[in-house]
């Protein structure tokens, strides 16, 4: 919370030992903070909607581990469960009971999925989904929008949002032209655009891939008959539908995107939330697709943990705990209440903002908006962002270090914890100059 200096000595020392040890003192691009122009804090514990640095700040956090911990952080039940569950051995590389059981949940909550495969990553569940399409049509090219982020496989990293664009790499070195040239890409929204290609590549196209939701590229929401556009244009041509619901799945309703917005695609793809905090992934959809997939058909996949009984086991609890009545109602509320909030301040304090939000995910965008797509996003003021970001960490509030990021909502958040964010963020837009 609020001290009277804000201090990060212990974080500044780590994160100078591990920028000697890994690249960039990172495992991953975004939490180093770079787009921010600050450093990251080292994180010792969470619980609940907090987590404490190593210099023992504590902070109101909205990344929820850039999303699994919708159930709030060290959540008691999946703890508990998790304790039950190690004494029998962390992994066996054979089927267990759980997975039968995660599969189900699975399929009862969304109704295009017919059968799943779980993967320990949502970029293995991308990587593979794609496989399995272009196994299915027997064509080679896919289709994705630009500021969606898909995981980082070679043929996906085309205009791919969030970690990328913070770096402002436009893709990276290291992808062959020759796999970047079979991935197309589009504007999000823009339904004539994805027509045309189409029309240009009428039998190529095995895949037209999609965060429903835009996450990766900050908060984007479909216009009002686009996915439905999609669904029509990718039947119409024969194309595999694939709703990366990494991020939105059991995040935007218990059936993800899809259940919200009544659409219902060929494969979908999960991550995140389904695994409870711990590394998981899954592909899903019509048994007759994913009937191809090794053993009972010839699309391979494999994997050494794929299905990890302590990632099932986090995972199955996540999911009872969502299902049980009021949770989205709750999330939606909360989200509502801070997204709405901090519109209104940034407004009343003379910036230009725009507020996206769908359900328990949200950005508030240094721009006036609309955001509707990718290039829109671009054109927030990240120098103001930055600053936004830093003073709100400075006051105990933990948001994700982009402007093109989302941030997420817990059901261990209070209004308590909302307002007191609100406060903290009408201390730091007054000071920011316009
Ligand atoms: C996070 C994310 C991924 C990648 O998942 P990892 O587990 O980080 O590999 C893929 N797609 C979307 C929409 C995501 O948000």
């Amino acid at each position: 919370m609020v001290t009277s200096v804000f201090q990060t000595t212990q974080s500044h020392q780590l994160f100078a030992e591990a920028q000697n040890l890994m690249p960039g003192g990172v495992n991953s691009p975004v939490r180093a903070f770079k787009s921010v122009g600050s450093e990251p804090v080292f994180i010792e514990r969470a619980e609940g909607a907090y987590i404490w640095d190593v210099d023992g700040n504590r902070y109101i956090e909205y990344i929820n581990t850039w999303g699994p911990s919708i159930v709030g952080h060290a959540n008691p039940e999946v703890i508990a469960a998790l304790q039950e569950a190690l004494p029998r051995g962390t992994s066996f590389g054979a089927p267990t009971r759980l997975e039968n059981q995660m599969a189900q949940m699975v399929i009862d909550a969304i109704p295009a999925v017919e059968m799943v495969r779980f993967v320990s990553s949502g970029t293995e569940a991308t990587m593979s989904a794609l496989r399995l399409a272009r196994a299915y049509t027997g064509r080679e090219m896919i289709l994705k929008f630009q500021g969606c982020y898909h995981g980082h496989a070679d043929m996906l990293l085309v205009q791919a949002g969030s970690g990328v664009a913070t770096l402002g790499l436009p893709d990276s070195p290291g992808v062959p032209k020759s796999t970047a040239a079979n991935t197309l890409t589009a504007p999000y929204n823009d339904l004539e655009a994805v027509a045309e290609i189409f029309k240009k590549y009428p039998d190529q196209i095995a895949a037209l891939i999609i965060e429903p939701v835009v996450g990766n590229a900050g908060c984007i929401v479909p216009n009002a008959g686009f996915l439905e556009g999609l669904r029509t244009l990718t039947e119409q041509y024969g194309t595999v539908l694939i709703f990366d619901e990494v991020m939105t799945g059991f995040r935007l309703s218990y059936g993800g995107a899809q259940a919200r917005f009544g659409i219902e695609p060929d494969l979908t793809c999960l991550g995140k939330i389904i695994g409870g905090g711990l590394p998981v992934g899954a592909y899903a959809g019509r048994r007759k697709i994913m009937e191809m997939v090794a053993p009972a058909g010839p699309m391979y996949q494999a994997g050494t943990l794929s299905g990890n009984p302590l990632a099932m086991t986090a995972g199955i609890k996540t999911l009872e705990i969502l299902k049980r009545p009021g949770a989205y109602e709750k999330l939606e509320q909360l989200s509502a209440r801070l997204a709405d909030g901090l519109l209104n301040i940034a407004k009343e304090t003379g910036h230009a903002a725009c507020g996206n939000r769908v359900g328990a995910m949200f950005t508030l965008f240094f721009t006036d908006g609309p955001v509707n797509n990718f290039e829109d996003a671009k054109g927030s003021d990240l120098g103001k962002f930055a600053k936004f970001h830093r003073g709100m960490l400075e006051r105990g509030i933990y948001l994700a270090p982009s402007q093109f990021e989302a941030a997420f909502m817990s059901l261990a958040h209070t209004e308590a914890d909302i307002d007191a964010t609100l406060q903290a963020a009408r201390t730091v837009l007054s000071a920011i100059p316009r």
